[in-house]
């Protein structure tokens, strides 16, 4: 029996896998009772299983309670933190970041509502980021270790390591398999940029662990992860410098809402510095200097730390692929078909590592699909899940579907229906209407194709329109739709009105006269 812990966090947190329980103050010693207890054991395997996970982050966690529910034998391989990023170091201690800049942004601009703040508003760093592991930790007991056992699952913690087409390998104990799932999710990517790696720099995996707010601080890559920690710490009070090398932060979405993002940002003092490349970073004692070229011109932002933000690369590497017969790319991940299995038919894979869209409920979703066909003869298809994101800064920027770009590519034909938030009254009275909705439908009908949200609330906002598209409800649906008055959420009962109004063809319109002439 192995009765030796494996990958035991160490008891000071000074492991580079375990950053995220920096500080190990008592949240982070509560996340680690939940996602990685120092003393657990691993389980004695009993024979062959159902459904071996690697990896438990949101698409194994997923994969293995729905299998297990549903009576498969199942045993989950982690060897880091359960909760993977997204519990760690991604969603949720982002958003809870993102939550106490949005405080400070409001009371910042209280005076608007006619209520007076004494003094300046000044942001106390380490309550914030105290708040951060408290909430976090409350959290991860959902993803805890034991509560897996508890549903029955053999949890070992560990890294996986195929040995052959349906065999893997964790901590000196081999596994039999039925079937088996990679869902060991992507990293940081680490650009490959002179200097930087000497000079020292912060990525999600690290950057909640500070206990100092930066004076200033340079975020290399205008993605979303970037977007979001730039105006969050920007209105934490530092000053912040967002470097990126397309002419425009958030370059897939909207071109127009993304404007509109990147000029908060900018209210919120942000510099954005973007269309340039970053040529070199220098150190000298605690401070950074990173060159950036833009149009032949050389520019130099000097700083104190430096966050790396430029997209996220699958672990694919240590899993021991090959030895498994699982085709995989170093970028794109490991490679599956439309029914998320790979080229070795036993083992299927889910979330960060085989898919473009890393986010947690393309995760979840994919998991779903996966317990189907990999136990069940299913025939459940990635290509038909409507997934809708969100970028959270303030305004938040969400979308579903198709962009107007993917729509042409894809030679679709459509019409634009837009609605700006200045328009609608509860924008209005909350302050909160710089924004704009887009919706995409088919060309003279009210299919909606896509649509791109900023708003206050996009994210909550935007499961309106992927409900419609995944129901089949039209624009005119949502213009019969009642909406509670006064709501942000009327944006889309106007987009409809906006479509029935285009029903109302000028004959259509010279017969109603007519008729209305014949009643009076
Ligand atoms: C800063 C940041 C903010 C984000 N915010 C959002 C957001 O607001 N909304 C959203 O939807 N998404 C967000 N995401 C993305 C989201 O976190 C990921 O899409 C999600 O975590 C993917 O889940 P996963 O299960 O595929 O992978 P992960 O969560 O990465 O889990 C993979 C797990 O596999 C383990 N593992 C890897 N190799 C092995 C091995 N050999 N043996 C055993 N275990 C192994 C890893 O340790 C890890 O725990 C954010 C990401 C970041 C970085």
């Amino acid at each position: 029996m192995n009765t030796s812990p494996q990958h035991a966090p160490p008891e000071d947190g000074n492991d580079a896998m375990f950053t995220a329980l920096n500080p190990l103050d008592e949240w982070n010693r509560e996340l680690r009772r939940h996602a990685h207890p120092v003393d657990w054991v691993n389980p004695v395997p009993t024979g062959r299983y159902n459904l071996v996970v690697i990896g438990a982050g949101t698409a194994g966690l997923v994969t293995a309670a729905g299998a297990a529910g549903l009576g498969a034998k199942v045993a989950l391989i982690e060897k880091h933190l359960t909760g993977g990023d997204c519990l760690n170091v991604g969603c949720v201690p982002s958003k809870a970041l993102i939550r106490c800049a949005r405080a400070a942004a409001e009371a910042r601009r209280a005076h608007e509502f006619g209520v007076r703040i004494g003094g300046e508003v000044s942001v106390d760093f380490v309550s914030v980021m105290e708040r951060m592991r408290r909430l976090r930790a409350q959290i991860s007991s959902n993803d805890s270790v034991h509560r897996f056992k508890d549903m029955g699952i053999d949890v070992y913690l560990g890294d996986a390591l195929f040995t052959g087409r349906d065999s893997i390998d964790v901590a000196g104990t081999r596994l039999q398999f039925s079937r088996a799932v990679i869902a060991a999710g992507a990293r940081a990517a680490a650009p490959p940029i002179k200097g930087l790696a000497e000079a020292g720099y912060l990525t999600n995996e690290t950057v909640f662990s500070l206990t100092e707010l930066p004076r200033r601080l340079a975020v290399i890559g205008g993605g979303p992860i970037g977007c979001e920690l730039s105006q969050a710490f920007a209105r934490f009070g530092s000053e912040v410098t967002l470097i990126g090398t397309s002419a425009h932060i958030l370059d897939r979405e909207d071109p127009d809402a993304a404007a509109r993002v990147e000029a908060s940002l900018k209210r919120d003092g942000v510099t954005i510095r973007c269309g340039g490349k970053t040529a070199e970073v220098r150190r000298r004692g605690d401070e950074r200097t990173i060159v950036v070229d833009c149009d032949g011109r050389r520019d130099e932002v000097t700083v104190d730390v430096i966050l790396v933000g430029v997209g996220r690369t699958p672990n694919v590497d240590g899993l021991g692929l090959d030895a498994a017969g699982v085709k995989f790319d170093a970028h794109r991940g490991v490679e599956v078909d439309d029914r998320l299995r790979t080229s070795n038919p036993r083992i299927y894979a889910a979330g960060d590592i085989c898919t473009k869209y890393k986010f947690t409920h393309t995760a979840d979703a994919m998991a779903r699909i996966v317990i189907q066909n990999a136990l069940f003869f299913g025939r459940a298809k990635a290509s038909a899940l409507n997934l809708p994101w969100c970028t959270y800064t303030d305004p938040e920027i969400a979308h579903v579907g198709h962009y107007e770009r993917d729509a042409k590519e894809a030679g679709i034909e459509i019409d634009t229906f837009e609605i700006e938030l200045k328009d609608v009254d509860r924008a209005k009275l909350d302050g909160e209407d710089d924004g704009l909705l887009k919706v995409h439908v088919r060309k003279g009908t009210d299919k909606i194709v896509g649509a791109t949200l900023v708003a206050a609330h996009a994210g909550e906002m935007i499961s309106e329109l992927t409900l419609a598209i995944q129901s089949g409800a039209g624009l005119g649906t949502l213009a019969k739709t009642i909406h509670p008055y006064p709501t942000q959420a009327e944006a889309f009962k106007r987009a409809g009105d906006a479509y029935s109004r285009t029903r109302l063809t000028p004959f259509v319109k010279a017969l109603m006269i007519r008729f209305l002439a014949w009643r009076r």
